[in-house]
């Protein structure tokens, strides 16, 4: 199939409310177009100058988005344009997209990275350590900086109950936070879980956003 088939196959399977987010990371220019013709305008990359590069090079309406473990020292290279970004997973990453944002005049909006899976390797706050964060008050400091949800990604495993208990537990953190902290209306929406592998799944623990590569650009040769 081609790239385009396998967007409009993926697309007639998410219900209407869950946005998708074409994970474009190590994907040419050419194969990006190719996405974007057949109407996706929502690109997600994991290094800031990668995304930099492409968003030079490609239509204005594209809305990037960060997935990947963000340095602080590489903020300055989205700032300027990023849509969302999805991997905050420290207060200093915050106190910089802050600090970048004001700079260029803009607010950014984030979600905060939970680390759900039990992999080392996983970045992002415990459910303790974000609920410290949001309750010390701290985030009101940062004024140019929106978190609009909460990221997460699940072990990697065939064990699809597994996955779903670690959905499930954002899914009742992001609900916990909407009701008793982030409760104006309209601010705090998105919960980003999903992956190719587990995407299904995702969506029936409440994820309105999917981040999906493989399934459409092919298989990767590198993460
Ligand atoms: C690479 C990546 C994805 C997409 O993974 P696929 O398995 O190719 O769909 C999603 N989220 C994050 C954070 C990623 O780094």
């Amino acid at each position: 199939m081609s790239i385009s088939e396998n967007l409009q196959k993926i697309k007639s399977k998410l219900p209407g409310q869950v946005c998708l987010v074409a994970v474009s990371k190590t994907k040419p220019n050419a194969a990006i177009m190719e996405v974007y013709q057949a109407g996706q305008r929502v690109f997600g990359e994991n290094k800031a100058q990668e995304m930099l590069a492409k968003y030079e090079a490609l239509p204005k309406d594209i809305k990037w988005h960060m997935i990947g473990t963000l340095q602080s020292n590489k903020v300055k290279y989205i700032a300027p344009f990023v849509d969302l970004i999805h991997s905050v997973d420290k207060e200093k990453l915050l106190k910089e997209i802050d600090k970048r944002a004001k700079a260029n005049k803009r607010i950014i909006n984030c979600l905060l990275q939970v680390h759900i899976a039990d992999e080392e390797s996983k970045f992002g706050f415990s459910a303790q350590e974000l609920l410290q964060l949001v309750y010390s008050g701290n985030l009101g400091k940062y004024e140019n900086v929106r978190i609009v949800g909460l990221m997460g990604m699940a072990t990697n495993t065939s064990d699809e109950s597994k996955v779903t208990v670690e959905f499930q537990s954002l899914n009742q953190l992001y609900k916990k936070l909407k009701s008793e902290y982030f409760t104006e209306e309209g601010n705090f929406n998105i919960l980003s879980m999903g992956m190719s592998q587990d995407y299904p799944i995702a969506i029936e623990q409440g994820s309105n956003m999917v981040r999906i590569g493989s399934s459409i650009f092919g298989s990767r040769n590198y993460p």
